[in-house]
């Protein structure tokens, strides 16, 4: 700890009446939490006497799995404290440390398998560079990859994608700091509470089991804080969404789920201004789209669909008979009238498009769009 300079307060950091200074359980001095900086004052930290790695002065040693709930117990703390209150340093952690716990258990499960499989090249394994920690490792897409078809670990197309777009936002975020989604509080907390969802039951049914009992009851402190956390974070999307919930049900054959947040809040409302390609937003995280770029979202991000199918099966998108809109169309989408029925939907006409569809008897092509 510094010592105090000339420039403090004209109140002393350790005045008994300072009010953003406190005593810890140890005698020290140390800032009331929420409190701005002062110079010579330590920052109180807290910690968990359940959790031995917090406790100051404790060993590092971090085993994969420990190491992960480390990662994902990080990411609740900085996400617990509600939308209002994240900061944009909160936001950044929980999605580096989200990635980073995604990584290392999931790795930690092909390593399960056989430890080579962790490795860029398994052809090129070498348990020196294993142990050193020097091995080129593989993608993270990589490592999904192989835990379905190696490990054949039951991973849905919706996660994968969750997880790929999980790796590329922590690349984004490491290249070009905090913009786009990774920005968006909203779309952040929901994202991660669904990546976390994800992470719980991976953790419950490929990892835990293959602990023993000791090894299994000591990680339960940890997996209780982050099945706490995950609990709180999703408390916060549900209040978002029952506010949404008027304007959504009286739209609901308008209402999709949204390809950023994966939260049923995305609404294509007509815009009596019309516009060459109709703009509609997601109303719990704001993302905002043209009607080309809402259907090729949609197609690639909810049905998982290949953008630029090579084994020449027709895209997912197409233009739309209706409306003339161009890849504006989705097959098997699904909205708020009814999630269990697919739907050809347009998001330029916008609505659900009767196949077969019937064109009227005027002539309407593109460019010739009728007032919606
Ligand atoms: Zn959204
Ligand atoms: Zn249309």
């Amino acid at each position: 700890m510094t010592e105090p300079t000339a420039e403090l307060p004209s109140l002393a950091a350790d005045h008994p009446d300072n009010p953003s200074v406190m005593i810890d359980v140890h005698g020290a001095h140390v800032a009331v939490p929420g409190s701005l900086r002062q110079p010579g004052v330590v920052q109180q930290r807290v910690y968990d006497p359940g959790r031995t790695v917090e406790h100051p002065g404790s060993e590092v040693h971090f085993p994969p799995i420990n190491n992960g709930l480390d990662y994902l117990i990080s990411v609740v703390e900085h996400l617990e404290a509600d939308e209002e209150r994240v900061s944009a340093r909160d936001l950044k952690y929980a999605v580096l440390h989200l990635a980073a716990g995604a990584e290392v258990l999931l790795k930690a499960r092909l390593q399960q398998e056989h430890w080579a499989l962790v490795f860029k090249d398994p052809a090129r394994a070498s348990h020196d560079e294993l142990v050193k920690g020097t091995l080129l490792s593989c993608s993270p897409e990589e490592t999904v990859n192989r835990l379905q078809k190696i490990a054949r670990v039951q991973i849905s197309a919706g996660e994968a994608a969750a997880l790929k777009k999980l790796a590329e936002h922590r690349n984004a975020l490491q290249h070009y700091g905090l913009i786009g989604e990774a920005a968006n509080a909203r779309a952040v907390e929901s994202k991660t509470a669904e990546v976390l969802d994800f992470l719980i039951r991976f953790l419950d049914e490929q990892l835990l089991p293959t602990l023993g009992q000791e090894a299994r009851e000591a990680l339960e402190v940890d997996m209780e804080r982050i099945r706490g956390g995950l609990l709180q974070i999703r408390s916060f999307v549900k209040k978002r969404l029952q506010r949404l919930q008027g304007t959504l049900s009286a739209h609901r054959e308008l209402t999709v789920e949204c390809s950023e947040c994966r939260q049923w809040a995305h609404l294509v409302l007509p815009d009596p201004n019309e516009k060459a390609l109709l703009l509609s937003s997601c109303l719990l995280c704001g993302a905002t789209m043209p009607s080309d770029s809402a259907a090729l979202c949609y197609a690639v991000e909810l049905l998982g669909s290949d953008p630029f199918p090579v084994d020449g099966s027709a895209p997912a998108y197409e233009t739309c008979p209706a409306c003339g809109g161009p890849d504006t169309l989705v097959r098997g989408v699904r909205t708020l009238a009814d999630p269990e029925r697919p739907v050809a939907f347009c998001f330029q006409c916008p609505g659900e498009v009767r196949e077969p569809y019937e064109p009227p008897a005027a002539d309407v092509d593109w460019g010739n769009v009728p007032k919606l």
